[in-house]
């Protein structure tokens, strides 16, 4: 675990394309100062809060003055697992590029650049009291607990069907940082359709056919898709600013529901202590 805030060790640079414009773009990751994530578009400094989300219907969407950057959920999980609480990423276009679905290239590269600890601790939001949130079917709840321990079910339509999964050490899970965005064959053309999904491919996401994976490879775990649910839930709960202490049970949860618990937890000062 780590104790205290920390930044990149030297700069380095990521390029790839957007999972919804198709279009490449460009990553210079810095050393900063100041505690928390934050991206640079276009001289607009936006911080990787919750409180800057804008849009969480395909994918977490912040923005500031104008600008916005879709798909930050794989690389905050990254900055996690990575344990670097500081950083500015200045980006050239408005969407994180999607690399290969998962959120293992820029941990990778984060892991290469190596880690620098400041002086400063306050890296921890400790959960105090249950904090609930429903939205029909789906809800997403956390109570205290002094680690990070998530259970996550999801239920989609076969050969999904009903898979859940408890990680109990959250900061050491593997199989999490590498597993793969997916979706479903019938609902990427009504997405495409809408402009949306262009620079979608079988290198960067898992594609969901009638009654198999599509993907020639087939799945890196068996249960890699609720996995992937899990890093979105780490990377949205990064979001907080802070490494989130608490264990969480989620049921058919995603962006919205995930930002929406954060607001709640944030909206009571006795409901969280940070350390
Ligand atoms: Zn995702």
């Amino acid at each position: 675990m780590i104790k205290r805030q920390t930044t990149i060790s030297r700069i380095f640079k990521l390029n790839g394309i957007g999972l919804h414009t198709g279009k490449e773009v460009n990553m210079e990751f810095l050393p900063r100062r100041e505690f928390g994530i934050a991206f640079n578009l276009n001289g607009i400094l936006i911080p990787a809060r919750y409180d800057m989300v804008r849009d969480t219907r395909l994918s977490t969407q912040i923005g500031d003055n104008g600008a916005s950057i879709a798909t930050i959920e794989h690389l905050m999980a990254a900055f996690y697992f990575a344990g670097i609480t500081n950083c500015l990423v200045y980006i050239d276009g408005p969407e994180i590029p999607i690399m290969d679905g998962s959120a293992w290239e820029f941990y990778h590269a984060m892991w290469r650049a190596g880690i620098y600890e400041f002086p400063e601790e306050k890296v921890y939001l400790k959960v105090l009291k249950p904090v609930e949130v429903k939205h029909n079917d789906s809800w997403i709840r956390i109570k205290p607990l002094n680690t990070l321990d998530i259970t996550m079910t999801i239920d989609f339509r076969p050969p999904v069907g009903v898979q859940k999964k408890r990680v109990m050490d959250v900061e050491n899970a593997s199989s999490i940082i590498n597993s793969r965005t997916f979706g479903f064959i019938e609902e990427l053309e009504a997405i495409q359709k809408a402009g949306l999904a262009k620079g979608a491919s079988l290198d960067n996401a898992i594609a969901i056919g009638e009654d198999s994976i599509v993907n020639p490879q087939g799945l890196r775990y068996s249960k890699e898709l609720v996995n992937h649910k899990i890093l979105d839930l780490i990377g949205d709960l990064y979001t907080s600013g802070y490494r989130v202490l608490g264990k969480v049970e989620a049921n058919k949860t995603g962006h919205f529901l995930n930002n929406m618990l954060l607001k709640e937890v944030f909206s009571s000062e006795e409901n969280y202590k940070l350390y």
